[in-house]
């Protein structure tokens, strides 16, 4: 095993965690611990994720401090509740969260400002993992923002996107460029526990380079899927539905082409000459009766003649 396997392996892997909407029921701004509200089956959740062996690491976008809603330290008593009610088995190993935002809504003149720590950028992962020996491409990152998912990407990590009911946004835009869509962060948990062994994600430095870019621009983040080193291909969880109804279309398609009838005017002609063929048989067969013998034969032999450039027809024209 080389030194760079070592290290590897010696790295420590995490989950990162989406604060208000992922661990804790999304209220609006937090301002108050007596508001926090665990999120159904978070606690049985991240235990889950702790025995696998993951760091549990905060990483939120608390912009309230810089619209003067709060202060740093409320953060730090809701940060502290959160933990209080998780208790030691399902214990949060750092929080990270950031206080600035760029623009007019910050109020608070030393929180404005545009910061690489608030999401979609990956800043807090990026120091997570400095300050905790973090392999990012072993981590992984659950939210329920498309902006989480972008930070998780960005940063190298795998992603996971709740797109349960407690969510605010709209599904339209809560398809962004996830690996996996859980409905519900004990779903996320399984997800990362079946696929945690997965090789880990290599992004190429160019498209992770163009990924941060798009980001510090402010547009809107590709959602190419970071290329992956024997990690299947998944679409673009935002891709899936309309795949599935491209492939519903095509089958409509193909059904109604197999419903078609197969029409040509050589098709035509022989369906002419049988009902011709018939009507001079019955036409012969008339004459045969009444008597009249050489009238009836040359009809009879007319309807063979027409019968047998039916079958002629038919024969070359057989697919
Ligand atoms: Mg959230």
């Amino acid at each position: 095993m080389s030194n760079a396997d070592r290290a590897h392996r010696a790295a420590r892997r995490a989950v990162f965690l989406d604060r208000d909407g992922t661990i804790i029921e999304d209220t609006g701004f937090v301002d108050d611990p007596a508001k926090v509200r665990l999120a159904p089956g978070a606690a049985d959740a991240l235990a889950r994720l702790r025995r696998a062996g993951f760091m549990l690491v905060v990483a939120s976008n608390q912009s309230g401090v810089a619209r003067g809603l709060m202060t740093e330290e409320t953060v730090h008593a809701v940060n502290a509740r959160i933990a209080e009610l998780l208790g030691d088995k399902a214990g949060l190993d750092a929080f990270y969260y950031c206080p600035f935002l760029d623009g007019d809504e910050a109020v608070v003149g030393e929180y404005r400002k545009d910061s690489d720590w608030r999401k979609p950028r990956p800043g807090m992962l990026r120091a997570a993992a400095r300050e905790h020996g973090i392999d990012l491409r072993r981590s992984w990152m659950i939210g329920d923002a498309p902006r989480d998912v972008e930070a998780g990407r960005a940063a190298g990590c795998r992603t996971v996107l709740l797109a349960g009911a407690t969510a605010g946004t709209s599904p339209p835009e809560r398809c962004s460029a996830a690996d996996y869509l859980a409905a519900s962060l004990t779903e996320a948990a399984k997800i990362v526990e079946q696929f945690m062994d997965g090789q880990p994600v290599i992004l190429e430095e160019p498209a992770a380079q163009a990924r941060a870019s798009a980001i510090a621009a402010g547009a809107e983040a590709p959602t190419t899927p970071a290329t992956s080193v024997g990690w299947p291909a998944l679409p673009p969880a935002g891709e899936v539905p309309a795949l599935l109804r491209e492939i519903r279309d095509q089958l409509d398609r193909a059904h109604r082409r197999e419903r078609q009838p197969d029409f040509s005017f050589v098709k035509l002609l022989g369906t002419l000459l049988q009902l011709l063929a018939i009507v001079a048989g019955l036409w012969g067969t008339v004459s045969l009766v009444s008597g009249s013998d050489a009238a009836a034969a040359s009809r009879l032999l007319l309807a063979c003649l027409l019968q047998l450039m039916c079958v002629t027809i038919h024969v070359t024209t057989r697919e």
